[in-house]
């Protein structure tokens, strides 16, 4: 069957070995599984989200921190049913979730293991994806995930080709956004202020993109009900994963100048949230690909 999951809607016959834009086969590759210290506070917690990132990725921007799990040799293949008893693993591992870490690729297989594991998994289940989705294939996943944790990168088509060769970017992300608030309604925190349902957008701030990120906001704002999401500022943008043919706009780190006056935007919006430190800049969050966890296997 012909792949169309996400926006590329490439066609590659995956069942039949073909590897699409995202780079992988119909096969499940997991590159690392394990709980994540460094993701917002409600939704690392104390104990860490279980997150579980997959190998590929459809979106594949040029400035991505996880560049080196693009490919299977990044992973180790695995099953639905194995997949399914790694979530189960995770949460006897203490993870306050399970995390999906850029899961549009497999998003099919995914809710295949959460449907499984129903009614044995008791934590909530984040998809943190990129932004760019098809309306039809996040319906695969209502029911199942109860945290969307989308990026939504860009509004003008210009950056999106640039930097995502994705230039109909917003327009999907848009759509996304909308039907994601629309499955899970507004947010929702337990007693212990960990995020239990809802949705939380992630917005990178990039060197000399701040009036497109003020754009984004204003998107998102005109999108959905602000109260209804939290927003997740981020500032941790570094060149240091650019290849050195990439461009050279981005070839620095956002300035503090640029990152206030985002964030000012923001709050004049009626978000709130999380605002990354400028501590947060460089490669410490980064989780190591080479060290391979899987726990319970
Ligand atoms: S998920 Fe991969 S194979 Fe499927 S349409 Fe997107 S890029 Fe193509």
């Amino acid at each position: 069957m012909r792949c169309t999951l996400c926006p590329r809607q490439c066609g590659a016959d995956r069942e039949k070995g073909e590897r699409g834009y995202c780079g992988m086969p119909a096969e499940l590759y997991v590159a690392r599984a394990a709980l994540h210290p460094f993701e917002e506070p409600p939704i690392s917690g104390t104990r860490g989200s279980g997150t579980v990132f997959f190998s590929g990725c459809s979106l594949r921007c040029v400035f991505c921190q996880n560049s080196a799990i693009r490919g299977p040799e990044s992973g180790r293949p695995m099953t639905v049913e194995q997949l399914g008893e790694l979530f189960l693993a995770l949460e006897g591992e203490g993870a306050h979730n399970i995390n999906l870490v850029t899961p549009t690729h497999y998003a099919d297989r995914v809710a295949a293991a959460l449907a499984l594991v129903r009614g044995r998994l008791h934590i909530p289940v984040v998809f943190n994806c990129g932004g760019y989705e098809r309306v039809e294939t996040l319906r695969l996943l209502e029911g199942l995930v109860d945290v969307y944790l989308p990026d939504f990168k860009y509004i003008s088509p210009q950056m999106a080709r640039e930097y995502s060769a994705a230039a109909d970017y917003a327009t999907y992300a848009t759509a996304a956004l909308a039907e994601m608030v629309r499955q899970t309604g507004p947010v929702r925190f337990d007693a212990d202020g960990m995020m239990t349902a809802g949705v939380m957008v992630r917005h990178l701030v990039l060197p000399g993109g701040r009036k497109d990120s003020a754009a984004v906001l204003d998107r998102i704002a005109a999108t959905v009900p602000v109260a209804d999401v939290r927003l997740s500022l981020m500032r941790q943008y570094t060149p240091d994963f650019l290849p050195a043919d990439g461009p050279r706009f981005i070839r620095r780190r956002v300035t503090s100048f640029e990152y206030d006056s985002v964030m000012e935007h923001a709050v004049a919006l009626g978000f709130t949230g999380y605002f990354q430190t400028k501590e947060s800049v460089g490669t410490a969050y980064t989780p190591d690909f080479s060290e391979r966890v899987f726990p319970g296997m």
